[in-house]
């Protein structure tokens, strides 16, 4: 019998980070399947929290563990003291989070510690089948699905972002201050903060611009286009290696992989190794002079023409849209 699930949780700006929402969607759900086995979160704090805020957001957990973790980073040792602690006081052997650099430094921990097998990119809820769960990911960079069988007493299940639904649950969950001794491992010389007001990995639009904008000093356009939209700004990787834009914005096989409703791909040829990273995206609009590039192929909606007279009228047209949406 199983006796818990551990939801890794993380937060910005002291809230529940959307993923992490959809992460205790996906861990509330595995457990109606397990006779109801109970679902810790663990939160290792990095900022000051709003907790009650956090409360109402993880509804579907029975309980918080929260470890101070006396700095402002992610440090990998203190972390998995942490989750350690949790797992080996609550017996439990199922681990979920979001597929981000935080699951991804300490999930092999536990997978080695608890003997479980470690499924990443899941697209869609575990299905229990006699004593199996069924997990479907995304493998080959996108390009196709697997349905992966594991036995149903442990996994690690890291999810792709806006991939499952947030749990619709009433109970509010407890919090639990952790007091163990967290060591440090590693010295941060530098941190690079990502930019722009919409986290991209958990945005729902993305305004993405490639070599095709020509240089950093117009990237003034994507930004009046991505205010307008609500949109965060991500780019191709040339883009980054040129110091146009920060890492932090570059999407692709070696960059990050997201998922929004919505992809804007402004000057993008649509190599297959930027499409790695892009291609979960609900609809794509490319826009590109070059009637052959490839990123049509890909492209729900394109336009064919010059980004420099597109985009303006673009984010002219939205605005006025949304004007006259106010009005009426
Ligand atoms: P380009 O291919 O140069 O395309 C620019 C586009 O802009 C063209 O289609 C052109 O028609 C269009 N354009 C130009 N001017 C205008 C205009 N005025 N109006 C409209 N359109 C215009 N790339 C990534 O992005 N992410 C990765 O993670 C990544 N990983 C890689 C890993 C490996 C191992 C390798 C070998 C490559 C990787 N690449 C990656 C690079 C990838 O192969 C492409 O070279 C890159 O994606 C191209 O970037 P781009 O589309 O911005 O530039």
């Amino acid at each position: 019998m199983v006796k818990g699930i551990i939801v890794l949780l993380e937060s910005q700006n002291g809230e529940l980070k959307r993923s992490s929402r959809e992460a205790i969607g996906y861990a509330y759900r595995l457990s109606q399947q397990l006779d109801n086995t109970p679902v810790y979160g663990y939160l290792y704090k990095l900022e000051e929290l709003n907790m009650d805020s956090i409360k109402a957001n993880a509804k579907g957990l029975n309980k918080i563990f929260v470890l101070n973790s006396r700095q402002k980073h992610y440090e990998f040792k203190s972390a998995w003291e942490g989750l350690k602690h949790i797992i080996d006081s609550t017996g439990s052997t199922h681990i979920v989070s979001a597929n981000s650099n935080f699951a991804r430094l300490i999930a092999p921990l536990a997978a080695v510690h608890i003997q479980a097998p470690l499924i990443s990119t899941i697209l869609q809820d575990a299905r229990k089948e006699d004593q199996y769960l069924l997990i479907t990911r995304s493998v080959y960079s996108g390009k196709a699905e697997a349905t992966v069988k594991i036995p149903v007493d442990r996994g690690i299940h890291l999810i792709m972002p806006n991939a499952v639904e947030p749990a619709e649950a009433d109970a509010t969950p407890e919090v639990e201050l952790l007091d163990i001794p967290a060591p440090v491992s590693w010295k941060i010389e530098k941190v690079e903060k990502a930019e722009g007001k919409v986290p991209l990995t958990e945005a729902q639009v993305v305004v993405s611009g490639g070599r095709g904008m020509k240089g950093p000093e117009n990237w003034y356009l994507l930004e009046e286009l991505a205010e307008e939209l609500g949109a965060a700004l991500a780019c191709s990787k040339p883009v980054t290696d040129m110091g146009w834009r920060p890492h932090s914005e570059h999407v692709g096989q070696t960059g990050l992989t997201i998922r929004p409703t919505v992809y804007f791909a402004i000057g993008i040829s649509g190599a297959i190794q930027h499409m790695a990273g892009v291609n979960g995206s609900k609809y794509i609009i490319a826009i590109n002079k070059d009637p052959e590039a490839p990123i049509f192929k890909y492209a729900s909606y394109g336009i064919v023409g010059d980004l420099f007279e597109v985009v303006p009228k673009l984010t002219e047209a939205i605005r006025k849209f949304k004007k006259a949406r106010e009005k009426s």
